[in-house]
């Protein structure tokens, strides 16, 4: 009983502690077209949430490798209110590597506070968690803020520059990773970290494909020319490669869902035939996270009229 309430003190005189020195320094974060200071309690707040995700992890995988969960009724609909009130933890929005390229040339020209690191990174949160590897496994590019929380949390991570994180992504998107671009309290100023996630360990993929919430299509989306496709039986790269369950056989020709494309861009990136292009999606609903000047600086795509 003494020995429990001696962990019990220790933990929260450590608590304190961290919290306390966590206080000091001047935070920045992304706001749209400039960094912004942000709060002491939202710097702390993060920083709890860094420190105990782990745990929130395990729990969530837990539920989802229970067959009754995730094959019954009653069980997919406990996740999916799970995912509903989780609104203001971790959502992503899904980009290709060359928006994601955008963000990071971005962050890097953006004047920040002196000595505080931009861009960090270090071993994905969710494998670490698990303890389930594959690689490459070194791929969360943590931002601003979210560098210096996960830095002081002394989780392997380590201060990188711009070339070396769109080195990170190029390597991850040709391990056919998704870009997603990861952001807390549904807000652009709590964008902490540009996650390249995999269908098989990442949490936040696994619960988007039963629930279909924690993840967001970003401004992009797919059109597929059927006179260039190769068809299933010669090629079919692009349903091995979707994560999202976009691309589908049906008699042998290829079948493409817009609905439930997330704009990655990999199977514009696999296709053999050439039969498919970027174009704008119609409706990009996180504008107010991060813009689409952002995002699309620099390149040309196909909206139906002209080009972004
Ligand atoms: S969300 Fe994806 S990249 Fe991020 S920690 Fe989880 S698996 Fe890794
Ligand atoms: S259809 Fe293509 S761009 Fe859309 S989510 Fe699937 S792989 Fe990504
Ligand atoms: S990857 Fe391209 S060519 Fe191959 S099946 Fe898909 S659309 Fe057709």
């Amino acid at each position: 009983m003494i020995l429990e309430f001696m962990n019990v003190q220790t933990f929260v005189h450590g608590l304190l502690l961290n919290s306390f020195s966590l206080m000091l320094a001047g935070h920045v974060a992304f706001g749209r077209n400039k960094l912004v200071p942000i709060g002491r309690i939202h710097y702390v707040l993060h920083w709890l949430y860094g420190k105990y995700e782990p745990w929130i992890l395990r729990l969530t995988d837990w539920l989802l490798r229970k067959k009754f969960i995730t094959d019954t009724l009653a069980g997919r609909a406990l996740l999916y209110i799970l995912a509903s009130i989780s609104h203001y933890l971790p959502h992503g929005i899904v980009v290709p590597t060359l928006s994601a390229v955008n963000l990071i040339r971005f962050i890097e020209s953006l004047q920040g506070e002196e000595n505080s690191p931009k861009l960090a990174v270090g071993p994905c949160v969710c494998q670490k968690a698990l303890d389930r590897w594959q690689e490459p496994s070194c791929k969360d590019i943590v931002v601003l803020y979210g560098a210096e929380i996960y830095l002081h949390l002394n989780l392997g991570y380590r201060i990188i520059n711009a070339d070396e994180a769109v080195a990170i992504l190029e390597q991850c998107r040709d391990a056919g990773l998704v870009h997603s671009l990861d952001f807390c309290m549904q807000s652009g100023q709590w964008h902490f970290v540009i996650c390249n996630c995999d269908r098989d360990i990442c949490v936040l993929v696994r619960t988007f494909q039963i629930t279909g919430k924690m993840i967001y299509p970003g401004p992009l989306t797919v059109k597929q020319n059927k006179e260039h496709c190769l068809g299933s039986e010669v090629c079919g790269q692009c349903v091995k490669i979707c994560m999202f369950g976009a691309n589908s056989i049906r008699d042998k020709a290829i079948h493409l869902d817009d609905r439930k494309c997330l704009g990655c861009g990999q199977c514009v990136r696999v296709c053999r035939g050439n039969a498919r292009e970027v174009l704008r999606r119609v409706e990009y609903t996180h504008e107010n996270v991060i813009p689409v000047q952002v995002l699309l600086k620099g390149m040309e795509i196909w909206n139906g009229n002209k080009t972004a």
